[in-house]
């Protein structure tokens, strides 16, 4: 295993093969050297500097129907809500005061959110916060409206693919949405200038070794600038309640392998990976990652953006927390900085 992780080190993408051998086979001693080579990594390209965003969780309402999310559309017990522009601004405005220099603003598939609505909200954003980054996570959309959206002055954009192999992506999507088209929508992101950001659930149902490495092939080769992989966690109202979480070694593992393959991709601990251990976020960080994403929404809302079970929003993942968030990441020698933290390339 260890040739492999070495392999990976020297800036060499492995085989379809070896990838596989290494996710099926890995020890924890395997984990740890992995560890320590993407935490040299990390040193060597971004310091100990852990880059902080202001999570927006603008609406709740989706026409997409996931199968493994907690806020899709048949799931008629979600208490819906949607943040009309003054609001946003407010988190915005809460948030730059606290040092964010990036606003997410994510949510559902919300067609209340016109074109001009929200070239009026980035515009507005833009225009308030000229020294901040503005990143979209709000799924599939033609060139065109993505262009819109850039050209108002969003910067980045969150697409994650979910998974690249087809048939697995078919075991949890309903007919109608396609691998294709996601695909499809990561590369026009890139072409037109975003910064962006693919990714994956782990452990998410009829996963395997196999359809992982494909995951991480795709991603080797759409050259993101961001990936966001987190473990899956059921949702009580969704077809997949039963389904068991994403175990923590293998997201901490995936993490590493990331690292190793781009170098200075930018990689939140995710919020799911704080929900499944306490410790989740510092030991991604401890992975390969070097992004927290605490979340800017309104309080009142933050319990209803709820894709799994238990989610976490008012602990150090909370903005209003980040004085304890820095202080635990203190503790294991990282700093959070006031940045934009863009993707720098080579
Ligand atoms: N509608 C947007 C944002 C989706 S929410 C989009 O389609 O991109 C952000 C991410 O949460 C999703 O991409 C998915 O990977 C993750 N997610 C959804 N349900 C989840 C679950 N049950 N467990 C863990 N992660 C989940």
């Amino acid at each position: 295993m260890r040739e492999l992780i070495d392999k990976l080190s020297k800036d060499k993408m492995l085989e379809s093969r070896e990838l596989i051998s290494l996710l099926k086979g890995f020890t924890q001693e395997d984990a740890q050297y992995l560890f320590t080579r993407a935490r040299a990594v990390i040193d060597s390209f971004f310091g100990r500097k852990i880059y902080i965003r202001g999570l927006v969780e603008i609406t709740n309402y989706c026409n997409r129907d996931c199968y493994y999310c907690g806020i899709r559309r048949s799931n008629l017990k979600a208490e819906r809500y949607r943040l009309g522009k003054e609001e946003i601004m407010q988190c915005c405005e809460n948030g730059y005061e606290l040092g964010f220099r990036t606003f997410v603003l994510q949510g559902g598939e919300d067609l209340w959110y016109t074109d001009e609505k929200l070239v009026d909200i980035i515009a507005s954003i833009r225009k308030a916060y000229p020294d901040c980054a503005i990143t979209l996570s709000i799924g599939e959309r033609t060139y065109e409206q993505y262009l819109r959206y850039f050209n108002a002055g969003a910067d980045r954009y969150l697409l994650r693919h979910e998974s690249a192999n087809a048939e697995h992506y078919g075991k949890i999507h309903p007919a109608g949405l396609s691998i294709e088209n996601r695909k499809r929508c990561l590369y026009d992101l890139k072409k037109i200038g975003y910064q962006t950001g693919a990714g994956f659930m782990v452990g998410s149902p009829y996963q395997s070794a196999e359809y992982l490495a494909e995951d991480l092939l795709f991603i080797k080769e759409l050259e993101p600038q961001m990936v966001g992989i987190g473990p899956f966690i059921s949702h009580k109202q969704s077809p997949f309640a039963n389904f068991s979480s994403g175990s923590l070694e293998l997201t901490l593992f995936l993490i590493g392998i990331l690292r190793l393959m781009l170098p200075r991709v930018l990689m939140p601990a995710t919020t799911a990976l704080g929900t499944i251990n306490p410790q989740g976020r510092e030991l991604g960080i401890l992975a390969g990652a070097n992004v927290v994403m605490p979340n800017l929404s309104p309080i009142g809302v933050r319990s209803k953006y709820s894709i799994y079970d238990d989610k976490i929003c008012t602990g150090e993942e909370a903005a209003e927390g980040l004085i304890s968030l820095q202080n635990r990441l203190k503790k294991i020698g990282y700093d959070i900085v006031v940045d934009r933290g863009d993707f720098e390339p080579e």
